[in-house]
C-alpha cells in the first residue's frame, strides 16, 4: 500500500515532466515545390508554413486532427500557404501565430486573416527575423524560425535571402544548430557562405522543392554545402522526412 501511495505521489509530481519528456518528431513533408513542416508533440502540432503542390494530407490529419494546431507563417507566397483552406477544415483549433510581414493582396489577406490568432506562445519557437530590415520583396521579409528541442536547434529560414541572412545570422552564432531547412528551397540566393560560417554544429540540410519547377536546389548552393562536407537531403528524392526532436 505504501508503495502504491508513493507511485501515485510520484506520478502527480512528475506527470508534467514525463509529458514533456515524451519524444516529439519533426516532419518535413514532401510537398513538391513549397514548404510544410510539422512539429508533432504530445498535445500540439506546430506547422511551419502550409504550402506546396501536393501533400500527404491524410497522414497529417491522422497525426494532428485531435491536437491543438498552430501555424507559423514565414511569408505569404502561394507555395507556403496553399493548404491553409484544407487546414481550416481538417485540423482542430488551427490558429495563426503572427501575420506575414509583407503587404498582402486582398485575396491572401482574406485567407490568412480568416484564421484566428493564437492566444498562446510556444517558448520552444523563436522568430529571429530582423524587423528593421527594409526591403521590398516578400522573401527578404520572410520570417526565420529557430526551434529548440532537447539539446539542439533546428533552423527554418523560410524563403529568407542571403542579403537578409546578413542581418539575422549573428543571432545564431555558436548555437548548437544541427538541422537546417535550406532557405528558399535551396535557391542560389539563400544559404550564403556568411550564414554557413555561423553554423559550425550543422550535421544535415534539407531541400523542400521540386527540381523541375525552379531548379532547386541550385548547383551553387549544393557546391557551398559540399565544400563544407554537409549532406543535403531532398524531399523530392527521399519523400517525407521525420526526426526525433
Ligand atoms: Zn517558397
Amino acid at each position: 500500500m505504501k508503495d502504491l501511495i508513493f507511485v501515485f505521489i510520484f506520478l502527480i509530481l512528475f506527470s508534467s515532466r514525463i509529458e514533456n519528456a515524451l519524444p516529439s518528431r519533426l516532419y518535413v513533408w514532401r510537398v513538391g515545390q513549397g514548404q510544410w513542416i510539422t512539429w508533432v508533440k504530445e498535445q500540439n502540432c506546430l506547422h511551419f508554413d502550409m504550402g506546396g503542390e501536393s501533400a500527404p494530407t491524410r497522414f497529417i490529419q491522422k497525426l494532428c486532427r485531435d491536437k491543438k494546431n498552430s501555424l507559423f507563417l514565414s511569408h505569404a507566397d502561394l507555395d507556403h500557404i496553399r493548404f491553409i483552406p484544407w487546414g481550416k477544415k481538417n485540423l482542430a483549433n488551427l490558429c495563426l501565430h503572427e501575420l506575414p510581414r509583407e503587404t498582402l493582396n486582398e485575396k491572401k489577406r482574406r485567407l490568412i486573416t480568416s484564421l484566428p490568432l493564437c492566444t498562446f506562445n510556444s517558448e520552444l519557437v523563436e522568430d529571429i527575423s530582423i524587423t528593421y530590415f527594409k526591403k521590398k520583396n516578400a522573401n527578404d521579409l520572410s520570417r526565420v524560425f529557430l526551434l529548440k528541442s532537447s539539446n539542439r536547434y533546428t533552423l527554418i529560414p523560410g524563403d529568407s535571402t542571403t542579403s537578409a541572412e546578413h542581418y539575422w545570422s549573428h543571432k545564431i552564432s555558436n548555437l548548437n544548430i544541427t538541422l537546417l531547412i535550406l532557405g528558399h528551397h535551396g535557391s542560389r540566393y539563400s544559404t550564403g557562405d556568411n550564414l554557413l560560417a555561423k553554423l559550425s554544429y550543422l550535421r544535415q540540410t534539407i531541400c523542400s522543392a521540386r527540381k523541375k519547377r525552379y531548379g532547386h536546389p541550385h548547383a551553387d548552393t549544393a557546391q557551398r554545402l559540399i565544400r563544407r562536407g554537409l549532406p543535403l537531403i531532398a524531399t523530392e528524392l527521399w519523400g517525407n522526412l521525420s526526426y526525433e526532436m
